[in-house]
């Protein structure tokens, strides 16, 4: 080979070496774009995942925020206190109402000791309470405070609640509740309950509340001190056990206190029911009355009154004997009386006539007397019969015209006055008025007959009649210038038997004027008497219209 051969070859070697190696240079530098692309990707990627986790904490957060913003708003608008108290008594937390009820800056609080805010001398007050709530035991207590400005007293209901973690107490939670009004509420009902405890008690009539239930069981919610006085009944015994009420009843009258209380639970009509109960081993009467209304659970409510007629029942009791005595009275006087007082009298005429020659003139004067004394008796008896029938007659009302009742009278009476030469006048009209003609008639017969009787001898006899309205009432007014009636007489002349005068002065019974005072009052008025002696008397008569 020759040395330039041998350069050559060198060379070649040298530039193929060259070559590869710029080939390999130019290999690795193809692959660095993508290390660099996938390097940046792999930088680009770790900040996207960055700016997320940025932008949800920011997220959170502005959540946190506003859920605190929430909180702080719905506490500030809460009507109780709430605040918390840390272990040193030191606020974290108050808020809206609470810190208006301490009548402080909103922003003040926090921070500030307990002592601060509610004064030194309710702190005194509450220790125990912070104390026990402090070692972990939750509070409840009240409190009456004159509000900061020194208005009304204000009552407040608080709760300490121990804020416990891990087992150590961290501070306690304030839950004040203004209860103020529930309070003044309570006060005004206790102060209304005790003005109806003492009207209550005050009242005669014993007063409850019960409820009914269809069955007839039942509760009372109220007695009244008299309704335990007039049954001899023990407040507590009576409302936890109605039963006890009942037990009082008499044995012939609780079935029908029993079936009158189903009655009304059904029916809901007021209650009525007399009957008697036996109190402290005596009988009483008793009224009770109630009236009730549905209640949304079924039963009825019923608010009633317990009122004792004992005295009123046995005035109506021995009414009802003494007016069966004059009715039977009455039936022995007109059938069993009459007829031998007849048998007297005329036997005592046959006497008279067939052997009055033959007696003396004492012996006929006797027997004079005797007849007299017959004849007196049977009026009595036909007057007490008229005074009896009075109210044994049913009731009949029809409009009565006292113009024809007197002229009736009149001509009754006609003869009488025309012997004794008397003048009867009706001044005006006399009015029309619902009655019992009969009893009416019997009335004004009764004093015009009166008026004649009582008349003064020394002059001539006039009697006047007229009428005057007064609303629903009219009066009857019947006027004689008579003899007249001391003034001590003027009420007791309407008394049955009661005369001022002898048999022999004026014949008569002294039931006339009982007679007309009954019929007056049957007729829902009365009678009475204006009168000056010597002078002449006025009876009058009011009736309703
Ligand atoms: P009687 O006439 O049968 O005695 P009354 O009951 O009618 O019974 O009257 C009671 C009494 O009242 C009479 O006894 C009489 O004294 C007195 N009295 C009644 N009407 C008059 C009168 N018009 N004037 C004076 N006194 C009278």
């Amino acid at each position: 080979m020759t040395t330039s051969n041998a350069h050559t070859t060198r060379s070649i070697k040298s530039l193929e070496a060259e070559n590869a190696r710029l080939r390999a240079e130019l290999e690795r530098l193809s692959t660095l774009p993508q290390e660099m692309a996938s390097a940046i990707a792999r930088q680009m990627a770790t900040e996207r995942t960055l700016r997320d986790e940025i932008a949800a904490h920011k997220e959170t957060e502005e959540r946190l925020r506003q859920r605190e913003r929430d909180m702080q708003s719905v506490l500030d608008n809460l009507p109780s206190m709430i605040g918390y108290w840390d272990r040193n008594l030191r606020n974290r937390f108050a808020n809206h109402a609470y810190r208006t009820w301490f009548g402080l800056d909103p922003d003040q609080i926090p921070g500030m000791h307990i002592r601060d805010v509610i004064g030194e001398e309710r702190f005194r007050l509450n220790l125990p309470h912070i104390e026990a709530a402090l070692a972990g035991r939750p509070q409840t207590f009240e409190r009456a405070i004159p509000a900061p400005d020194g208005s009304r007293t204000r009552h407040s209901l608080a709760h300490y609640i121990p804020d416990v973690v891990d087992g150590e107490v961290q501070g306690f939670y304030v839950l004040v509740s203004n209860i103020t009004e529930v309070k003044e509420a309570q006060a005004a009902a206790l102060a209304s309950n005790a003005r109806f405890d003492e009207l209550a008690r005050a009242i005669l009539v014993g007063v409850y509340t019960c409820r009914l239930w269809s069955d007839g069981s039942v509760v009372f919610d109220y007695v009244s001190p008299r309704f335990c006085q007039l049954l001899a009944l023990n407040a507590d015994e009576v409302l936890a056990d109605a039963s006890k009420a009942f037990a009082v009843a008499h044995p012939e009258d609780l079935p029908s206190l029993v079936e009158a209380n189903r009655e009304a639970a059904v029916s809901l009509e007021p209650f009525h029911w007399e009957g008697r109960m036996v109190v402290n081993g005596e009988i009483r009467w008793m009224q009770i009355d109630s009236s009730g209304t549905r209640q949304p659970d079924g039963c009825s409510r019923w608010n009633g009154v317990v009122t004792d007629v004992t005295e009123r029942k046995n005035l109506e009791l021995a009414l009802r004997l003494s007016n069966t005595d004059l009715k039977q009275f009455a039936y022995v006087a007109s059938h069993d009386l009459q007829t031998p007082l007849r048998n007297i009298v005329s036997y005592l005429q046959l006497l008279d006539r067939r052997y009055g020659d033959k007696l003396d003139d004492d012996a006929r004067e006797f027997i004079g007397f005797a007849v007299n004394g017959a004849k007196q008796m049977t009026a009595l008896i036909n007057d007490l019969l008229e005074y009896s029938r009075v109210d044994s007659r049913p009731r009949e009302t029809t409009p009565v015209d006292m113009t024809t009742v007197v002229a009736e009278v009149r001509g009754r009476l006609g003869p009488g006055l025309a012997a004794a030469g008397a003048e009867l006048v009706v001044e005006g009209t006399l009015p029309v008025v619902p009655g019992d003609r009969i009893q009416l008639t019997q009335l004004v017969q009764n004093l015009v007959g009166n008026a004649l009787k009582y008349r003064d001898p020394g002059r001539p006899l006039v009697i006047r009649i007229h009428a005057q309205d007064n609303g629903p009432m009219t009066t009857l007014a019947i006027a004689d210038n008579g003899i007249g009636i001391e003034p001590e007489f003027h009420e007791r002349i309407f008394n049955i038997f009661q005369r001022l005068h002898t048999a022999t002065e004026y014949e008569g019974t002294g039931i006339g004027l009982a007679l007309c005072k009954r019929v007056a009052e049957r007729h829902g008025g009365r009678i009475w008497v204006e009168s000056t002696l010597g002078q002449g008397s006025t009876f009058k008569v009011s009736l309703p219209a």
